[in-house]
């Protein structure tokens, strides 16, 4: 094993670099790293130069070198910017870009407001999410987007749209429309998509007006929450062999067996707990890949080599 100071040594010379040469050095240079991981990594205001790579599991992973996505395009604004989660692989930031443009030329949709991608090294965030760790989870509004600039004020006060009334699980009629079916049909069209979570109600009505054309719902996933914004997921890219795809999604469309079941769970009463729950145990920064921690080390140590010589 190397001793102390030659271990400095090669984690400075090896910085981020996650090549075959330097990942074994880096594992062996330091302690367990046993800061919770949501603070450590909602802390990084900047990424380091690095080519990009999406680094383990949807909810327990990094990414090196992520792009961010200008606040405002042609056809779209994002949102809460004071979160800083505007970060992403290029593959999320050019998919955007492009359903972006694509809605707005081909379905009429005024654009898209964009809500959470990841932090500027992606790792837990500090609220709202388990996933959105690795670059290639976005959440989007079904709201429209206003014809006019949104100022940064506007952005952090304004509320999405409720597609879902609570009351009846039912899409509510006054803010559904085609339109975000044509939407939602356009996002999953392209192949870098692996999946699309939205609330069970509106995978129900978008069963109810797909018509024969149902294939592309296969991608269309229920999940808890997803009333007021659908979340993409992108499949691992070509250039990221750390990136832990997902289990296959069933084949079928999911309008059927699956669907009853999500209603069920929603209308059953919650049982009393008989005792109260554990809390959960934090993620830890030695909980991540390796390499999702030497990532960490070199942009800490970068932050502090430029804090030294301003
Ligand atoms: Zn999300």
């Amino acid at each position: 094993m190397a001793d102390k100071a030659s271990s400095v040594l090669i984690i400075a010379i090896c910085g981020v670099a996650l090549t075959a040469a330097c990942p074994v050095a880096a594992e062996e240079a330091v302690a367990p790293d046993l800061r919770e991981a949501k603070k450590v990594f909602g802390a990084i205001k900047v990424p380091v130069k690095h080519p990009p790579q999406a680094i383990g599991q949807y909810d327990r992973g990094c990414i090196a070198g992520a792009q961010s996505l200008p606040v405002s395009g042609g056809s779209w604004q994002v949102m809460r910017l004071s979160r800083n989660r505007i970060w992403g692989h290029p593959l999320l930031v050019r998919y955007i870009s492009k359903l972006a443009a694509d809605v707005h030329r081909l379905d009429g949709w005024s654009g898209i407001l964009v809500g959470d991608m990841a932090q500027p090294i992606g790792g837990p965030l500090l609220g709202g999410h388990a996933s959105h760790q690795i670059g290639l989870d976005v959440d989007l509004w079904y709201t429209p987007m206003p014809a006019r600039a949104l100022s940064a004020d506007e952005r952090e006060k304004l509320s999405a749209d409720n597609m879902v009334d609570p009351a009846t699980l039912a899409v509510n009629m006054a803010v559904w429309t085609d339109a975000q079916v044509n939407l939602l049909r356009r996002a999953a069209s392209y192949p870098e998509v692996a999946r699309i979570f939205v609330h069970p109600a509106v995978k129900k009505a978008l069963c109810e007006t797909a018509g024969a054309d149902k294939g592309w719902l296969q991608k269309i996933r229920p999940w808890y929450k997803h009333d007021d914004h659908f979340h993409i997921r992108l499949n691992c890219p070509s250039d990221s062999p750390g990136c832990v795809p997902q289990a296959a999604i069933p084949p079928d469309d999911g309008c059927g067996q699956e669907l009853d079941d999500w209603f069920k769970k929603l209308r059953a009463v919650p049982k009393k707990p008989t005792k109260p729950p554990e809390p959960a145990k934090p993620m830890l920064v030695s909980d991540l890949p390796k390499e999702c921690q030497s990532l960490l080390r070199a942009t800490e140590q970068s932050v502090r080599g430029k804090a030294a010589t301003n």
